[in-house]
Protein backbone atom coordinates (compact mmCIF):
# COMPACT_ATOMS: atom_id res chain seq x y z
CA UNK A 1 0.00 0.00 0.00
CA UNK A 2 1.13 3.67 -0.17
CA UNK A 3 1.13 6.84 2.17
CA UNK A 4 1.07 10.01 0.87
CA UNK A 5 0.85 12.69 3.20
CA UNK A 6 0.88 10.81 6.27
CA UNK A 7 0.36 13.22 9.18
CA UNK A 8 2.23 13.64 12.23
CA UNK A 9 1.79 11.18 15.46
CA UNK A 10 -1.98 11.34 16.36
CA UNK A 11 -2.76 13.81 19.46
CA UNK A 12 -3.66 12.22 22.50
CA UNK A 13 -7.42 14.07 23.66
CA UNK A 14 -8.27 14.39 26.63
CA UNK A 15 -9.05 11.78 29.07
CA UNK A 16 -12.87 10.63 29.34
CA UNK A 17 -12.46 8.91 32.61
CA UNK A 18 -15.69 7.51 32.97
CA UNK A 19 -14.87 4.20 31.76
CA UNK A 20 -12.03 4.53 34.25
CA UNK A 21 -14.14 5.15 36.80
CA UNK A 22 -16.53 2.46 36.25
CA UNK A 23 -13.90 0.38 35.73
CA UNK A 24 -13.12 0.90 39.35
CA UNK A 25 -16.62 0.37 40.28
CA UNK A 26 -17.41 -2.75 38.88
CA UNK A 27 -13.78 -4.57 39.83
CA UNK A 28 -12.43 -2.70 42.58
CA UNK A 29 -8.90 -1.75 41.32
CA UNK A 30 -7.63 0.74 38.26
CA UNK A 31 -8.04 -0.10 34.95
CA UNK A 32 -4.13 -0.90 33.11
CA UNK A 33 -5.37 1.87 30.64
CA UNK A 34 -8.10 2.76 28.85
CA UNK A 35 -8.80 2.45 24.22
CA UNK A 36 -11.05 5.16 22.78
CA UNK A 37 -12.16 4.13 19.15
CA UNK A 38 -13.68 7.11 17.50
CA UNK A 39 -17.36 6.97 15.33
CA UNK A 40 -16.95 7.60 11.40
CA UNK A 41 -18.73 9.66 8.94
CA UNK A 42 -18.20 8.37 5.19
CA UNK A 43 -18.08 11.62 3.52
CA UNK A 44 -18.72 10.00 0.33
CA UNK A 45 -18.51 6.55 -1.49
CA UNK A 46 -21.23 4.50 -0.62
CA UNK A 47 -22.12 0.71 -0.88
CA UNK A 48 -18.54 0.56 -3.01
CA UNK A 49 -16.39 -0.94 -0.63
CA UNK A 50 -17.50 -4.40 -0.95
CA UNK A 51 -17.31 -4.08 -4.55
CA UNK A 52 -13.82 -3.24 -4.32
CA UNK A 53 -13.66 0.30 -4.98
CA UNK A 54 -13.10 4.07 -3.17
CA UNK A 55 -14.15 5.00 0.28
CA UNK A 56 -13.44 8.54 1.95
CA UNK A 57 -14.66 8.38 6.11
CA UNK A 58 -13.00 10.38 8.72
CA UNK A 59 -13.17 9.93 12.39
CA UNK A 60 -15.44 11.79 14.60
CA UNK A 61 -14.93 13.01 18.06
CA UNK A 62 -17.51 10.64 19.08
CA UNK A 63 -15.82 8.03 20.87
CA UNK A 64 -16.00 4.90 22.70
CA UNK A 65 -13.85 4.14 25.53
CA UNK A 66 -12.86 0.48 26.83
CA UNK A 67 -11.09 0.45 30.23
CA UNK A 68 -9.35 -2.81 30.62
CA UNK A 69 -6.99 -5.30 32.33
CA UNK A 70 -6.06 -8.41 32.23
CA UNK A 71 -7.57 -11.55 34.23
CA UNK A 72 -5.29 -14.26 35.09
CA UNK A 73 -7.87 -17.40 34.90
CA UNK A 74 -9.09 -17.01 30.93
CA UNK A 75 -12.21 -15.18 31.45
CA UNK A 76 -13.29 -12.44 29.81
CA UNK A 77 -15.62 -10.34 32.06
CA UNK A 78 -17.51 -7.16 29.84
CA UNK A 79 -19.72 -4.92 30.99
CA UNK A 80 -21.02 -1.68 28.90
CA UNK A 81 -22.38 1.50 30.70
CA UNK A 82 -24.82 1.46 27.77
CA UNK A 83 -26.16 -1.99 28.76
CA UNK A 84 -26.06 -1.49 33.16
CA UNK A 85 -28.37 -4.46 33.83
CA UNK A 86 -25.85 -6.80 31.76
CA UNK A 87 -22.64 -8.72 32.91
CA UNK A 88 -21.02 -10.79 30.42
CA UNK A 89 -18.51 -13.15 31.21
CA UNK A 90 -17.02 -15.94 29.21
CA UNK A 91 -13.84 -18.70 28.73
CA UNK A 92 -11.83 -17.00 26.02
CA UNK A 93 -10.88 -20.52 24.81
CA UNK A 94 -14.48 -21.48 24.31
CA UNK A 95 -15.40 -18.55 21.68
CA UNK A 96 -17.52 -19.80 19.16
CA UNK A 97 -19.26 -17.96 16.81
CA UNK A 98 -22.99 -18.07 17.07
CA UNK A 99 -22.48 -17.91 21.42
CA UNK A 100 -24.47 -14.57 21.87
CA UNK A 101 -26.83 -12.92 19.38
CA UNK A 102 -26.65 -9.53 21.99
CA UNK A 103 -24.36 -6.74 21.95
CA UNK A 104 -21.95 -8.71 23.54
CA UNK A 105 -21.39 -10.56 20.72
CA UNK A 106 -18.96 -7.49 18.89
CA UNK A 107 -16.73 -7.61 22.64
CA UNK A 108 -16.21 -11.70 22.19
CA UNK A 109 -16.29 -11.96 19.05
CA UNK A 110 -13.39 -9.68 18.75
CA UNK A 111 -10.96 -11.93 21.16
CA UNK A 112 -12.59 -14.32 19.20
CA UNK A 113 -11.01 -12.96 16.00
CA UNK A 114 -7.73 -11.87 17.60
CA UNK A 115 -7.27 -15.53 18.99
CA UNK A 116 -8.51 -17.53 15.72
CA UNK A 117 -5.59 -15.34 13.71
CA UNK A 118 -3.24 -17.00 16.31
CA UNK A 119 -2.92 -14.27 18.49
CA UNK A 120 -2.81 -14.96 21.91
CA UNK A 121 -5.30 -13.09 24.03
CA UNK A 122 -5.85 -14.43 27.45
CA UNK A 123 -8.77 -13.77 30.43
CA UNK A 124 -9.41 -10.02 30.41
CA UNK A 125 -11.68 -7.30 32.41
CA UNK A 126 -13.59 -5.03 29.71
CA UNK A 127 -15.66 -2.09 30.83
CA UNK A 128 -17.35 -0.08 28.07
CA UNK A 129 -18.36 3.85 27.51
CA UNK A 130 -19.75 4.32 24.44
CA UNK A 131 -20.00 8.01 23.23
CA UNK A 132 -20.92 7.11 19.30
CA UNK A 133 -24.44 7.36 18.90
CA UNK A 134 -25.84 3.59 18.73
CA UNK A 135 -27.53 2.32 15.26
CA UNK A 136 -27.29 5.37 13.55
CA UNK A 137 -24.76 4.50 10.69
CA UNK A 138 -21.89 6.29 12.54
CA UNK A 139 -20.09 3.12 13.33
CA UNK A 140 -20.71 2.05 17.09
CA UNK A 141 -19.98 -1.04 16.03
CA UNK A 142 -16.39 -0.67 14.49
CA UNK A 143 -15.65 1.58 17.10
CA UNK A 144 -16.15 -1.16 19.82
CA UNK A 145 -14.36 -3.44 17.84
CA UNK A 146 -11.69 -1.52 16.87
CA UNK A 147 -11.32 -0.17 20.94
CA UNK A 148 -11.54 -4.11 22.09
CA UNK A 149 -9.00 -5.26 19.97
CA UNK A 150 -6.67 -2.67 20.69
CA UNK A 151 -7.19 -2.81 24.00
CA UNK A 152 -6.72 -6.83 24.00
CA UNK A 153 -3.43 -6.75 21.72
CA UNK A 154 -1.18 -4.07 23.77
CA UNK A 155 -2.69 -5.62 27.47
CA UNK A 156 -0.94 -8.85 25.82
CA UNK A 157 2.14 -6.97 24.50
CA UNK A 158 1.21 -7.84 20.68
CA UNK A 159 2.17 -5.59 18.22
CA UNK A 160 -0.17 -5.98 15.42
CA UNK A 161 -0.71 -3.12 12.81
CA UNK A 162 -3.79 -1.03 12.93
CA UNK A 163 -4.65 -2.39 9.33
CA UNK A 164 -4.67 -5.82 10.72
CA UNK A 165 -6.38 -4.36 13.13
CA UNK A 166 -9.23 -3.48 10.64
CA UNK A 167 -9.15 -6.76 9.20
CA UNK A 168 -9.44 -8.74 12.11
CA UNK A 169 -12.63 -6.55 13.30
CA UNK A 170 -14.61 -6.50 10.69
CA UNK A 171 -14.12 -10.64 10.73
CA UNK A 172 -15.49 -10.07 13.98
CA UNK A 173 -18.42 -8.41 12.25
CA UNK A 174 -18.97 -10.53 9.79
CA UNK A 175 -18.43 -13.94 11.44
CA UNK A 176 -18.92 -13.54 15.18
CA UNK A 177 -21.61 -11.24 14.79
CA UNK A 178 -23.48 -12.51 11.33
CA UNK A 179 -23.41 -8.86 9.72
CA UNK A 180 -22.00 -9.25 6.00
CA UNK A 181 -20.39 -5.15 6.65
CA UNK A 182 -17.18 -4.18 3.86
CA UNK A 183 -14.16 -3.60 5.72
CA UNK A 184 -14.77 0.70 5.57
CA UNK A 185 -15.92 0.90 8.69
CA UNK A 186 -13.24 -0.55 10.62
CA UNK A 187 -10.72 0.65 8.35
CA UNK A 188 -11.50 4.58 8.84
CA UNK A 189 -12.06 3.85 12.83
CA UNK A 190 -8.65 2.05 13.26
CA UNK A 191 -6.17 4.29 10.48
CA UNK A 192 -7.80 7.91 10.15
CA UNK A 193 -6.27 10.86 11.49
CA UNK A 194 -7.35 14.42 12.91
CA UNK A 195 -7.83 16.92 10.07
CA UNK A 196 -8.05 14.28 7.32
CA UNK A 197 -10.61 12.30 5.41
CA UNK A 198 -9.07 8.86 4.21
CA UNK A 199 -9.00 7.88 1.06
CA UNK A 200 -9.02 3.84 0.83
CA UNK A 201 -9.05 1.60 -2.07
CA UNK A 202 -10.76 -1.45 -0.98
CA UNK A 203 -9.31 -3.97 -4.10
CA UNK A 204 -5.79 -2.19 -4.16
CA UNK A 205 -5.24 -1.12 -0.26
CA UNK A 206 -4.42 2.22 -1.21
CA UNK A 207 -4.69 4.98 1.74
CA UNK A 208 -3.95 8.18 1.87
CA UNK A 209 -4.70 11.08 3.85
CA UNK A 210 -6.48 14.37 1.97
CA UNK A 211 -7.23 17.15 3.92
CA UNK A 212 -10.43 17.47 5.47
CA UNK A 213 -10.91 20.79 8.02
CA UNK A 214 -13.79 22.24 6.80
CA UNK A 215 -14.54 24.90 9.94
CA UNK A 216 -10.43 26.07 8.70
CA UNK A 217 -12.26 27.31 5.35
CA UNK A 218 -15.72 28.68 6.73
CA UNK A 219 -17.58 25.25 6.07
CA UNK A 220 -18.86 23.27 8.30
CA UNK A 221 -20.19 19.25 7.62
CA UNK A 222 -23.62 18.66 9.42
CA UNK A 223 -24.77 15.20 10.44
CA UNK A 224 -28.28 14.73 10.59
CA UNK A 225 -29.41 11.91 12.65
CA UNK A 226 -32.53 10.96 11.53
CA UNK A 227 -33.10 8.65 14.44
CA UNK A 228 -34.99 6.55 11.71
CA UNK A 229 -33.89 2.79 11.45
CA UNK A 230 -35.88 0.74 8.85
CA UNK A 231 -36.34 -2.65 10.54
CA UNK A 232 -35.53 -4.35 6.79
CA UNK A 233 -32.54 -2.53 6.32
CA UNK A 234 -30.11 -6.01 7.04
CA UNK A 235 -32.11 -8.14 4.80
CA UNK A 236 -31.99 -5.24 1.98
CA UNK A 237 -28.12 -4.68 2.60
CA UNK A 238 -27.41 -8.14 1.90
CA UNK A 239 -29.91 -7.73 -1.23
CA UNK A 240 -27.82 -5.13 -2.65
CA UNK A 241 -24.53 -7.22 -2.11
CA UNK A 242 -25.95 -9.87 -4.07
CA UNK A 243 -27.01 -7.84 -7.01
CA UNK A 244 -23.85 -6.23 -7.27
CA UNK A 245 -22.06 -9.79 -7.00
CA UNK A 246 -24.55 -10.93 -9.84
CA UNK A 247 -24.08 -8.00 -11.71
CA UNK A 248 -20.14 -8.65 -11.51
CA UNK A 249 -20.43 -12.19 -12.37
CA UNK A 250 -22.68 -11.47 -16.15
CA UNK A 251 -20.14 -8.63 -17.03
CA UNK A 252 -17.62 -10.96 -16.17
CA UNK A 253 -15.40 -8.92 -13.95
CA UNK A 254 -13.98 -9.90 -10.33
CA UNK A 255 -16.26 -7.06 -9.05
CA UNK A 256 -17.86 -3.70 -10.28
CA UNK A 257 -15.26 -1.70 -9.40
CA UNK A 258 -13.74 -3.23 -12.54
CA UNK A 259 -15.73 -1.36 -14.64
CA UNK A 260 -14.59 2.22 -15.37
CA UNK A 261 -17.38 4.93 -15.85
CA UNK A 262 -15.86 5.06 -19.58
CA UNK A 263 -17.06 1.18 -19.87
CA UNK A 264 -20.24 1.98 -18.18
CA UNK A 265 -22.30 3.12 -21.27
CA UNK A 266 -21.20 -0.45 -22.50
CA UNK A 267 -21.95 -2.58 -19.73
CA UNK A 268 -25.44 -1.48 -19.10
CA UNK A 269 -25.95 -2.55 -22.25
CA UNK A 270 -25.04 -6.20 -21.45
CA UNK A 271 -27.08 -6.55 -18.40
CA UNK A 272 -30.75 -7.57 -19.61
CA UNK A 273 -31.88 -6.97 -16.33
CA UNK A 274 -33.38 -3.22 -15.08
CA UNK A 275 -32.34 -3.91 -11.45
CA UNK A 276 -28.88 -4.77 -12.06
CA UNK A 277 -28.43 -1.95 -14.34
CA UNK A 278 -29.19 0.69 -11.70
CA UNK A 279 -27.23 -0.91 -9.20
CA UNK A 280 -24.27 -1.49 -11.36
CA UNK A 281 -24.56 2.51 -12.50
CA UNK A 282 -24.81 3.16 -8.95
CA UNK A 283 -21.34 1.50 -8.23
CA UNK A 284 -19.73 2.95 -11.11
CA UNK A 285 -20.54 6.70 -10.63
CA UNK A 286 -19.91 6.55 -7.38
CA UNK A 287 -16.40 5.52 -7.47
CA UNK A 288 -15.96 8.27 -10.09
CA UNK A 289 -17.56 10.66 -7.66
CA UNK A 290 -14.85 9.27 -4.87
CA UNK A 291 -12.19 10.30 -7.01
CA UNK A 292 -14.05 14.13 -7.70
CA UNK A 293 -14.23 14.73 -4.29
CA UNK A 294 -10.62 13.62 -3.45
CA UNK A 295 -9.40 15.86 -6.38
CA UNK A 296 -11.32 18.88 -4.56
CA UNK A 297 -10.18 17.60 -0.93
CA UNK A 298 -6.70 18.01 -2.48
CA UNK A 299 -7.10 20.91 -3.82
CA UNK A 300 -8.63 22.93 -0.78
CA UNK A 301 -12.11 23.82 -2.63
CA UNK A 302 -14.63 22.51 -0.44
CA UNK A 303 -16.84 25.30 -2.39
CA UNK A 304 -16.94 23.07 -5.30
CA UNK A 305 -17.42 19.79 -3.43
CA UNK A 306 -21.74 20.14 -2.82
CA UNK A 307 -22.87 19.17 -6.31
CA UNK A 308 -20.98 15.58 -5.95
CA UNK A 309 -22.29 15.17 -2.45
CA UNK A 310 -25.68 15.36 -3.92
CA UNK A 311 -25.18 13.60 -7.29
CA UNK A 312 -24.17 10.84 -4.90
CA UNK A 313 -27.74 11.34 -2.63
CA UNK A 314 -29.85 11.61 -6.08
CA UNK A 315 -27.73 7.95 -7.22
CA UNK A 316 -28.32 6.33 -3.71
CA UNK A 317 -31.83 7.24 -3.83
CA UNK A 318 -32.70 6.23 -7.54
CA UNK A 319 -30.43 3.84 -8.62
CA UNK A 320 -29.19 2.09 -5.25
CA UNK A 321 -32.70 2.59 -3.69
CA UNK A 322 -31.33 2.46 -0.33
CA UNK A 323 -32.70 6.22 1.24
CA UNK A 324 -36.04 6.31 3.09
CA UNK A 325 -38.27 9.35 3.69
CA UNK A 326 -36.52 10.86 6.58
CA UNK A 327 -33.13 10.86 4.47
CA UNK A 328 -34.65 12.62 1.77
CA UNK A 329 -36.29 15.09 3.55
CA UNK A 330 -33.62 15.84 5.25
CA UNK A 331 -31.28 15.87 2.07
CA UNK A 332 -34.44 17.98 0.20
CA UNK A 333 -34.21 20.65 3.02
CA UNK A 334 -30.67 21.39 3.54
CA UNK A 335 -30.41 21.90 -0.09
CA UNK A 336 -32.99 24.09 0.10
CA UNK A 337 -32.18 26.17 2.67
CA UNK A 338 -28.87 26.68 1.63
CA UNK A 339 -26.22 23.96 1.76
CA UNK A 340 -23.93 23.52 -0.79
CA UNK A 341 -24.34 20.03 -1.04
CA UNK A 342 -26.21 17.21 1.04
CA UNK A 343 -26.26 13.21 1.08
CA UNK A 344 -27.31 9.74 3.02
CA UNK A 345 -24.41 8.72 4.57
CA UNK A 346 -23.75 4.83 5.54
CA UNK A 347 -25.91 2.21 4.57
CA UNK A 348 -29.22 3.61 4.61
CA UNK A 349 -32.84 3.06 5.42
CA UNK A 350 -32.23 5.59 7.87
CA UNK A 351 -29.57 6.46 10.27
CA UNK A 352 -27.72 10.23 8.93
CA UNK A 353 -27.00 12.63 6.06
CA UNK A 354 -24.71 15.20 5.65
CA UNK A 355 -25.00 18.63 4.45
CA UNK A 356 -21.80 20.92 3.71
CA UNK A 357 -22.59 24.34 4.47
CA UNK A 358 -21.09 27.69 4.73
CA UNK A 359 -20.39 28.10 8.69
CA UNK A 360 -23.12 30.74 9.23
CA UNK A 361 -25.58 29.56 7.27
CA UNK A 362 -25.22 26.17 9.76
CA UNK A 363 -28.03 27.67 12.31
CA UNK A 364 -30.41 28.29 9.34
CA UNK A 365 -30.29 24.62 7.74
CA UNK A 366 -30.52 22.76 10.92
CA UNK A 367 -33.51 24.57 12.40
CA UNK A 368 -35.15 24.30 8.88
CA UNK A 369 -34.04 20.69 8.87
CA UNK A 370 -35.65 20.28 12.27
CA UNK A 371 -38.89 22.48 11.60
CA UNK A 372 -39.44 20.12 8.26
CA UNK A 373 -39.56 16.92 10.31
CA UNK A 374 -41.77 18.52 12.56
CA UNK A 375 -43.93 19.29 9.69
CA UNK A 376 -43.54 15.66 8.71
CA UNK A 377 -44.52 14.32 12.04
CA UNK A 378 -41.18 12.33 12.12
CA UNK A 379 -39.09 12.40 15.23
CA UNK A 380 -36.33 15.37 16.03
CA UNK A 381 -33.59 14.71 14.38
CA UNK A 382 -29.77 15.30 16.03
CA UNK A 383 -28.34 17.55 14.33
CA UNK A 384 -24.23 17.50 15.34
CA UNK A 385 -21.05 19.25 13.76
CA UNK A 386 -18.58 16.87 15.06
CA UNK A 387 -14.22 17.49 14.79
CA UNK A 388 -12.46 15.63 12.44
CA UNK A 389 -10.62 12.98 14.58
CA UNK A 390 -8.39 10.52 15.31
CA UNK A 391 -8.27 6.53 14.68
CA UNK A 392 -7.97 4.58 17.77
CA UNK A 393 -5.42 4.88 20.31
CA UNK A 394 -5.09 4.40 23.71
CA UNK A 395 -5.63 7.54 25.94
CA UNK A 396 -4.56 6.32 29.47
P1 LIG B 1 -23.85 1.35 14.07
O1 LIG B 1 -22.56 0.64 13.90
O2 LIG B 1 -24.25 2.13 12.87
O3 LIG B 1 -23.94 2.17 15.31
P2 LIG B 1 -24.77 -1.36 14.26
O4 LIG B 1 -26.11 -1.96 14.24
O5 LIG B 1 -23.77 -1.82 13.27
O6 LIG B 1 -24.97 0.22 14.20
O7 LIG B 1 -24.09 -1.58 15.68
C1 LIG B 1 -24.80 -1.21 16.84
C2 LIG B 1 -24.69 -2.33 17.87
O8 LIG B 1 -23.35 -2.36 18.40
C3 LIG B 1 -25.58 -2.13 19.06
O9 LIG B 1 -26.89 -2.60 18.83
C4 LIG B 1 -24.85 -2.92 20.13
O10 LIG B 1 -25.14 -4.29 19.98
C5 LIG B 1 -23.40 -2.69 19.77
N1 LIG B 1 -22.82 -1.57 20.53
C6 LIG B 1 -22.27 -0.45 20.03
N2 LIG B 1 -21.82 0.36 21.02
C7 LIG B 1 -22.12 -0.25 22.18
C8 LIG B 1 -21.93 0.06 23.57
N3 LIG B 1 -21.36 1.21 23.96
N4 LIG B 1 -22.37 -0.83 24.48
C9 LIG B 1 -22.95 -1.97 24.11
N5 LIG B 1 -23.16 -2.33 22.84
C10 LIG B 1 -22.76 -1.49 21.87
MG1 LIG C 1 -22.14 -0.87 12.42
Amino acid sequence: MTMASVPSVPSVPSVNSSAAAAFRRHIDVAPTGVWSAPGRVNLIGEHTDYNGGYVLPFAIDRRTDVAASRRADGIVRVVSLQKPDDVVTADVAGLRPGDRRDWSAYVLGTVWALRDAGLDIGGMDLVVDGGVPVGSGLSSSAALECAVALAATELHDIEISREALARISQRAENDYVGVPCGLMDQMAVSVCRAGHALFFDVRDDVREYEPFAPEESGFALLVIDTRAQHAHSGGEYAARRRSCEAAAARLGVPSLRDISVDQLIDALAELDDEELRKRTRHVVTENARVLTARELLRARKLSELGATLTASHMSLRDDFEVTCPELDLAVDTALNSGALGARMTGGGFGGCAIALVAADAAPVVSSQVEQAFANSGFRPPKIMVPNVADGVLRIA
